[in-house]
Order: C-alpha cells, then sequence, then structure tokens
C-alpha cells in the first residue's frame, strides 16, 4: 500500500480513528475534515478563516510545538493597490499599477500568470484583514518600500508580524477553527487520482491518518534546509539564516511525489544588514535615510538604493564582517518608529563615536578608509560629485556626527521557488493539469520575485503570497469542498 516517503496510498480499510492532540472536538468520531491547512503560519491562518467562512469545516496541523514561523519574524507589511487608507492619504494607486510594478522589480521568470492574480487581490486582502479579520492595519509611509512607485504597505501599529499572527489567531479562535501544535505532516495520502489527506505524526507513537477533501500546503518555503539550498538555491549556501527553523522544503517533496511542477526555485529573499551577533535584521530603513555599508577597509561595496534584497547579491560575495554606517538622527528616527531596531540599539547594536577615525577604531577597520568613503559619500549626497556606485537617494545624507555603526552580515530570509500553482491556488503538473485536492501557498508555493537571485524580491511579496494566496486558496478550497460535503447526504439517501 505505501509507496513514498512522500506519499502514502489511502485503502477503503484506513479509519480516521486516531486523533491527532487538538483535534479530538472535530467531529468526535474520526478526524475525516473538508479542508486540512498544513501549517499554522501566516498562509495557513488565513487559509483556514476564509475556507471556515465558506461553510468548510477546517483544521490545521503544525509541525512546531508553538507559533514559530516566518510570518511571526516578519515586519508584517503587507501590500494592498487601491485600499481606502491610501485614498485617504491621497495616493492614487490601483492593480494595474501595482501589477506594472511587480513586473519591473521581477523581470522575466515562470510564475507570470500569478502577478496578476496577487496584484488584483492585494486591496481586497488588506480590507479584509482589517473589515473580516480583525486586524489593526495601517498605510506605511515614513520609509520607501523597494519595487514600489508608490505608498503601499500596510502593516501593525508595531510593525511587527507576531501582531498580525495575533490578529490571525484571534480570528481563527473566535471561528473555533482547531489548531493541533506538534502534529507534523508527513506524508500526503492519495487514493489513486487525488490527493485525500495527511498522514501526521506527533511522536514516536504510531502515524494518524487524516482525511480531508481538499490539503493546502502552508508549509513556507526550504530556507532551513541545506540539502534543498544547496540544491536549488546555490548562492545562498554560505548566508546566514535569518528564517523560521519550519521552513524544511516538504511541500517540495510531496510535490514532486504527485508529479506536481516546480516554479521559480532560484529565486529568494535576502537581507543584506543582519545584525550580528544579535540576530536581528538591521532595518533597511537606515540606509534609505543615508547610511552606507562598509566592509573592514572601511568601503563601499555598492548602491545602497538597490534595497536590502537585491544589496544581498552584492555583500553576500564580500568576505569578512561588513558595517552599516549612520549616524545619531537617523539612530534615533528609525528607533522611535521600529520596535526591533530600537530593540537592537538597546542591545548595544548601535555602535556610537565622535567621528569617523574614532568610529573606525571602536570598529577595528581602516580609519583611513572609511574617513575617505564618509567624505565623499557627503560629497554625493550634496551634490557636488557623482556617487561612485550611482546612488542618487540619500535620505537625511550627508551624515553628520555623533556617527553609528551596527556590524552585519548578509542573511537568507526565505526561499520564492515552490510549487506553480493556478489562480485558485491548486497545484499544476507540467502539462499545465491540476493535482486533484490540493492546494499550495505562501512560501509553499512558487513566488513572483524573479526567475532567480533575490533582485526581484518587492518588498511584501512574502505576505502577499502567503496571506493573498492564502485567502485566495481558502475560499476555493473552501466551498468546493463545501459543496461536496453538501451533495454526498443526497447522494447517499438516493440509493437507498
Ligand atoms: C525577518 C523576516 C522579515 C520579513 N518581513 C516581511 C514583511 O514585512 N513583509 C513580507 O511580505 N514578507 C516578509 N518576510 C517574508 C514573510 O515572512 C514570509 O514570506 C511569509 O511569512 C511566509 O508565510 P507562510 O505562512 O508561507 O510561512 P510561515 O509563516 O513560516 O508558516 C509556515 C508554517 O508551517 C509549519 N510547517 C512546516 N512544515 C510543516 C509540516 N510538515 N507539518 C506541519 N507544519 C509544518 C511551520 O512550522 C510554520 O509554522 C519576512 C521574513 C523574515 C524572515
Amino acid at each position: 500500500m505505501v509507496s513514498t516517503p512522500q506519499l502514502t496510498q489511502a485503502t477503503p480499510e484506513m479509519t480516521f480513528a486516531r486523533l491527532p492532540r487538538g483535534l479530538v472536538a472535530l467531529r468526535g468520531t474520526d478526524a475525516d475534515v473538508d479542508v486540512l491547512v498544513v501549517g499554522a503560519g501566516g498562509a495557513g491562518l488565513a487559509c483556514a478563516i476564509a475556507a471556515h467562512d465558506e461553510g468548510a469545516q477546517v483544521a490545521v496541523v503544525e509541525k512546531l510545538p508553538r507559533l514559530q514561523g516566518n510570518t511571526m519574524l516578519s515586519s508584517g507589511s503587507v501590500p494592498g493597490a487601491g485600499t481606502r487608507w491610501q485614498r485617504a492619504a491621497g495616493i492614487a494607486d490601483d492593480a494595474a499599477c501595482f501589477e506594472a510594478d511587480l513586473r519591473r522589480q521581477a523581470g522575466p521568470h515562470e510564475n507570470e500568470a500569478m502577478v496578476a492574480v496577487l496584484a488584483r487581490v492585494s486591496g481586497s486582502l488588506v480590507e479584509w484583514l482589517v473589515d473580516v479579520a480583525g486586524l489593526d492595519l495601517s498605510l506605511i509611509t515614513l520609509y520607501r518600500h523597494v519595487g514600489h512607485s508608490v505608498p503601499r504597505l500596510h502593516g501593525p501599529p508595531t510593525r511587527r508580524g507576531a501582531d498580525l499572527m495575533a490578529g490571525l489567531v484571534r480570528a481563527a479562535e473566535s471561528r473555533g477553527i482547531p489548531v493541533a501544535f506538534g502534529n507534523r505532516a508527513v506524508s500526503l495520502l492519495w487514493d489513486g487520482s487525488r490527493v485525500c489527506g495527511v498522514e501526521v505524526r506527533t511522536g514516536p507513537e504510531p502515524a494518524t491518518m487524516i482525511g480531508a477533501h481538499a490539503v493546502i500546503l502552508a508549509t513556507n518555503g526550504f530556507g532551513a534546509n541545506p540539502a534543498m539550498r544547496a540544491r536549488y538555491c546555490a548562492t545562498t549556501a554560505a548566508y546566514e539564516y535569518a528564517g523560521a527553523p519550519g521552513a524544511e522544503g516538504e511541500a517540495i517533496d510531496w510535490g514532486l511525489a504527485v508529479g506536481a511542477r516546480l516554479a521559480n526555485m532560484g529565486a529568494y529573499q535576502g537581507h543584506a544588514s543582519y545584525a550580528v551577533p544579535h540576530g536581528l535584521l538591521a532595518t533597511w530603513t537606515l540606509m534609505e535615510l543615508g547610511g552606507v555599508i562598509v566592509d573592514r577597509h572601511g568601503q563601499r561595496m555598492g548602491n545602497e538604493s538597490l534595497g536590502y534584497s537585491a544589496f544581498s547579491e552584492i555583500s553576500g560575495t564580500v568576505s569578512g564582517p561588513l558595517y552599516a554606517v549612520y549616524d545619531a538622527r537617523i539612530r534615533d528616527l528609525t528607533a522611535a518608529a521600529q520596535e526591533e531596531f530600537a530593540e537592537l540599539a538597546a542591545r548595544g547594536g548601535a555602535v556610537e563615536a565622535a567621528d569617523p577615525t574614532a568610529l573606525a577604531a571602536r570598529l577595528h577597520i581602516d580609519a583611513v578608509g572609511l574617513r575617505a568613503t564618509l567624505d565623499e559619500a557627503g560629497q554625493a549626497a550634496r551634490g557636488e560629485r557623482e556617487d561612485v556606485w550611482g546612488r542618487r537617494d540619500w535620505g537625511r545624507a550627508p551624515l553628520q556626527p555623533p556617527y553609528v555603526a551596527t556590524r552585519i552580515a548578509t542573511a537568507l530570509l526565505h526561499t520564492q521557488g515552490g510549487l506553480a500553482v493556478d489562480g485558485e491556488a491548486r497545484v499544476l503538473r507540467p502539462d499545465g493539469s491540476v493535482v486533484g485536492g490540493l492546494y499550495a501557498v505562501g512560501g509553499a508555493a512558487a513566488g513572483i520575485s524573479g526567475f532567480t537571485g533575490s533582485r526581484g524580491y518587492s518588498s511584501g511579496n512574502g505576505l502577499l503570497a502567503a496571506l493573498g494566496l492564502g485567502l485566495i486558496a481558502g475560499r476555493s478550497a473552501g466551498s468546493a469542498a463545501a459543496q461536496a460535503r453538501d451533495r454526498e447526504p443526497a447522494a447517499a439517501g438516493s440509493t437507498t
């Protein structure tokens, strides 16, 4: 009966009697649900809420003992084009403008049909998160976002993904959606023609089989799987990993086992300013407001206006420590608006000195090089010369004393390649046919951030694919499953 570790053949005798923790109340006698969501991240909870609201019985299984996915780590910024918050701020925007921005940033890739789908859903997604899921979101106007021609990202007041998740958890709880922690999906159930459930393990005890009309893979990408990174996304192999531990790429193996197509596997979101040893992101706002990135010789290596993700392709090739250099005004302005940076500064991650020579001494880097670099950058910021790296946006620069620096490294945040899906998030085979019963969303699905590398990533692409595709998948799988369930009793009745 069993074929591969990724696929288990379901049999008519298979019972669904053993229940994973948290699902006991589901039906009382078995663990057969309309829609089973694998992964309790932003994508998974958005799916679950949307599917529930379509009338489906939904359950979520999560392999970790608590909420610990990338959505928790994120800044919680969600793009929405044409929202009422943009209108209130006098910003003209719509799906067509967003789509054009996304295409410009990403260039050609293997998932282009999804660009219009996600641009179109984005505005209604943000309004759904606030009006239906009950989240508190506002338009972010303080800083520019990579890839966006207008302010379009919306986030919780704290700008923390943990608060976004708290809102989604409240919405799921208020609907009575069970989320079973410590339940690792290990294999898909296959009835010979479609996916019909998932095999789940809670520990050494025997696996539990959960039957479902639709399975939604919301397991994120493969950033935490070194072998898959080396295979599909080799440029990131030496980067620090700043993402969640659960992103181990199971959806890729399961998808391949049912003949799915993969797309954009070499694409990723990098971050060029991951503070070390603190393990927190030193927000790119520091650079947008005028900061520069230097190496141990005190020299810059590129145009910081490229943004944190694209710049990671440059910084990732430099060996040795790197530093973000800014000034006390920029530190204070940023700390006042972004809690995570304030925490980094409070934990000693923002070293201050009266002048470039003293700063170089504190960082143990070349003082002559750093002085020359800051002189040149200051001249470029004042318009007295062309910047050697072509930078034109200088924020509050030229930098002024006292100067501040953060030691940084290049990091992988999350991978952008995954399972190819259609406009309803249904998993596709190479010939374009749909794998029955199987959906993929968020980091498990192919992204829209270019074919390879980190330059194609527009800010917000991660949560757009998680929450936007999650909303689409939840609605589609939820309504299909609820209709199928409603038809069942009638069909049974007609035979008796
Ligand atoms: C530091 C950081 C900052 C970011 N900031 C932003 C931002 O501001 N805006 C933006 O758009 N994007 C941002 N991103 C990217 C964004 O966080 C991700 O793209 C997005 O959260 C992915 O959502 P997800 O639901 O697919 O994954 P996750 O939130 O990681 O959820 C996946 C869940 O699935 C679980 N799981 C995995 N495998 C299994 C299994 N076999 N069985 C059961 N459960 C399983 C995992 O444990 C996890 O809980 C950021 C990323 C990082 C790391």
